[in-house]
């Protein structure tokens, strides 16, 4: 009887703790959360400062290139820092997970706020004089910069009789020693692809469209490497003016050959195209731009950005 009693006085003690527990729990949460609101991001602020630390500390380094980052924000003026601090931390861990597959891992080594009135539009007027102007103002020797601008704010003009409408995410020499930067929109810092398309260009990457430098990829095996973006597992890709062939629910162009008969078939996906996200398919590389970088990233004009 005693020992019933005992084991019965044990629970019912233990019921209402639970009780008071989840309560008092939930009530203090609820309260809390209306009150403040930001954790969540300062949360996340932290973590993604926890992963930016660890990557300075890591030892085994043989596999793994890592990649110091200067950010360089440019604003009109020194009130406040225009640009938040998660967003540039998110953009950096993004830009890690398109790499992961090349072992390269960025991270944050300073932010500086740098003043100037430019905006992203203005630097491409006058074939880049004044993006050259500013890398040589401000690059840093052997550390690779990337420089957030502010944009205008129409993208569209409109006349009387049309309306014309074009937005610049930003842009990277290919494998140039001539700046040691990538310069990206405000407006596209927090675009997982337009980042990771800048830093592909950066390392020696081409768009998949590409025909000005070396001419229009024309489907031959032997001209594969030369022809083209000059990497052979990645398709001919007729450009941008075609994209009305894409169905971007089974991710595949349709219906659109070459002058010689053969069907474009262009990876929808690919970080280095000018295609809009696919429906349920992640961003890629491909193995063979995955090389190009990693050659790349072996040169002494590169490797001098490798730590
Ligand atoms: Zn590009």
């Amino acid at each position: 009887m005693k020992k019933t009693l005992a084991i019965i006085i044990i629970s019912a003690v233990t019921v209402i703790n639970a009780f008071s527990q989840v309560l008092e729990t939930k009530n203090w949460c609820l309260s809390r959360c209306d009150m403040v609101g930001d954790e969540k991001i300062n949360t996340e602020l932290v973590h993604l400062q926890m992963k930016n630390d660890s990557i300075l500390k890591l030892t085994n380094l043989d596999s793994v290139k890592r990649i110091p980052l200067r950010i360089g924000i440019i604003q009109e003026d020194a009130m406040d820092v225009e640009v938040k601090e998660l967003i540039v931390r998110r953009a950096i861990d993004n830009l890690n997970k398109s790499y992961a597959g090349l072992n390269f891992l960025f991270y944050i080594e300073r932010t500086d706020v740098i003043l100037s009135e430019l905006k992203l539009e203005d630097l491409s007027v006058d074939f880049y004089a004044p993006y050259n102007r500013f890398s040589d103002e401000y690059d840093e020797p052997d550390l690779l910069s990337i420089y957030i601008f502010d944009y205008k704010d129409e993208f569209c003009e409109k006349t009387s009789t049309s309306i014309s409408c074009g937005k610049t995410g930003g842009f990277s020499y290919i494998l140039s020693e001539r700046t040691n930067n990538i310069v990206m929109s405000r407006f596209d810092i927090s675009d997982i692809k337009v980042v990771a398309h800048e830093m592909g260009h950066f390392w020696g990457l081409y768009h998949t469209f590409e025909e000005q430098q070396f001419g229009k990829d024309d489907f031959t095996v032997e001209n594969c490497a030369t022809l083209g973006d000059g990497i052979c597992d990645t398709p001919p890709d007729p450009g941008p003016i075609y994209e009305v062939y894409v169905n971007y629910s089974t991710c595949e162009l349709l219906n659109l050959t070459s002058d010689t008969g053969e069907e474009y078939k262009p990876h929808i996906e690919n970080y280095m195209s000018y295609y809009k996200p696919c429906y349920l398919k992640e961003y890629s590389f491909t193995h063979d731009q995955m090389m190009v970088m990693t050659v790349a990233a072996g040169l002494p004009m590169r490797a001098k950005f490798i730590r």
